[in-house]
């Protein structure tokens, strides 16, 4: 698949951007602070409809339209998957509650919302269905907090990644994060005498439910990664032997889930006994656990307190590894990726390296660009062409952004 234009309105450092692009490489070279992360956030944010760095959509609207009220970015994409276009639009908009009538101007500023209004090929959709139309890889320095950052980072990765392949996966993290939150209440509630724990098993159930099937897909999903990084990483640090472990809240053992892939999460008979036991254990620690989550008023156990743990030589990379080995594991992750991602849906996703090369030694950066595929869109930043060699720029798209104007260029 590949997206053949972009347009952006009001993004970041974009005031107006239409750009065409190829469908195989395309190299941006660009200064620093000049847009050449923000390009490829918006492509990102198109794909999965959200940032990997931002933590509100608010900053992704251009500062400049922010000072006139109601600001808004748009952000479109079109982009080839086989026969099928799809042009996808995604508006970014802040929103002013109305002053309440008869109260007069308000002492405080009232507080701002910003809202998201998706459409595909004009018909308004919810980021949940649109997840996983464009399917994309992203590299970037910031890799590396993958491997020394904190637990959330990771299950946000395995999240976005599992997102791409399997909308049921969608559908399920967005139902058990309102659960969550309804369970917490309701356990503050309990604690402070409001509640019975009666109520707990309704959503106790919800929890069990859709929680095994996050943690059930993740185990399968982090099993592939595992046996692809491990061969990559291998080749990439000098017969280093890479693990990538899924460290789960819950006690079970997954061996057998690792061992058959993931499962088609359309047929509902594919999700076999397994499952089942999944289920049961986590109900039966659930229970257990009770007078302890009322005490702290929190769920402690489910996928939300999950993490992924590297391992060389049984050692945790988190808290062993140097900043050069942790960077080469992020490497082998996303190249790892990048196979999981064509394995599972039978296309080539789009590549989008942020100024990844520059940090790369030669053999790195060779391994970076062998794992592009023939067919394969791929979007590269960069501050210096000599990174690259004069074989790989003559196949590819050259451009030049400065302030957020980007140009095509000749060599
Ligand atoms: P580097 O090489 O340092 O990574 P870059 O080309 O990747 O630089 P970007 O991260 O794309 O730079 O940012 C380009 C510029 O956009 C920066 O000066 C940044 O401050 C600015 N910027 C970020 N958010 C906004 C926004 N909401 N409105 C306007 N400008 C913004
Ligand atoms: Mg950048």
């Amino acid at each position: 698949m590949y997206c053949n234009y972009l347009s952006l309105t009001n993004f970041r450092n974009y005031a107006r951007l239409d750009l065409e692009l190829p469908p195989r490489v395309t190299v941006v070279l660009g200064g620093n602070a000049q847009g050449k992360s923000n390009l490829l956030e918006a492509i990102y944010f198109l794909a999965t409809t959200k940032s990997f760095r931002a933590g509100s959509d608010r900053e992704l609207v251009n500062w400049l339209a922010n000072t006139e009220g109601t600001a808004f970015a748009r952000l479109i994409a079109r982009v080839r998957r086989g026969h099928i276009v799809l042009n996808i639009e995604i508006l970014i908009k802040e929103e002013v509650p109305r002053e309440e009538p008869g109260l007069g101007p308000a002492l405080i500023s009232p507080l701002r919302t910003t809202v998201k209004r998706i459409k595909v090929n004009n018909v308004t959709k919810r980021a949940i269905d649109i997840i996983g139309e464009v399917n994309v890889v992203m590299f970037s320095p910031q890799d590396i907090d993958l491997i020394q950052g904190a637990p959330h980072m990771r299950r946000r990765y395995l999240d976005v990644t599992i997102s791409q392949v399997d909308p049921r996966y969608v559908r399920t993290l967005a139902h058990y994060s309102k659960v969550l939150l309804q369970r917490n209440y309701l356990l503050r509630q309990i604690r402070e005498r409001h509640g019975r724990p009666e109520q707990l098993l309704f959503w106790d159930q919800e929890l069990v439910n859709a929680g095994s099937y996050l943690i059930w897909q993740r185990l399968a999903a982090v099993a592939s990664l595992n046996s692809l990084a491990h061969t990559i990483h291998r080749q990439l640090a000098d017969g280093e032997s890479l693990s990538i472990q899924y460290r789960s809240s819950l006690e079970w053992s997954g061996d057998e889930i690792q061992s058959r892939g993931m499962v088609d999460s359309n047929s509902d008979s594919d999700l076999g006994e397994d499952l089942g036991r999944l289920r049961e254990a986590f109900k039966q620690q659930l229970d257990s656990l009770q007078t302890k989550e009322i005490a702290y008023g929190l769920s402690l156990l489910g996928p939300h307190r999950d993490d992924l743990v590297f391992l060389v030589n049984e050692r945790d990379m988190n808290i062993y590894g140097s900043r050069g080995q942790q960077r080469t594991i992020a490497l082998s992750l996303k190249l790892a990726e990048t196979r999981f991602m064509r394995s599972m849906t039978d296309e080539e996703p789009i590549l989008l390296l942020d100024d990844v090369m520059s940090e790369l030694d030669e053999a790195r950066r060779n391994h970076v660009l062998a794992i592009i595929g023939p067919e394969q869109q791929v979007i590269i930043t960069t501050t210096d062409l000599h990174h690259f060699t004069p074989e790989f720029l003559d196949q590819a798209a050259l451009f030049r952004v400065e302030q957020g104007i980007v140009e095509r260029i000749a060599l």
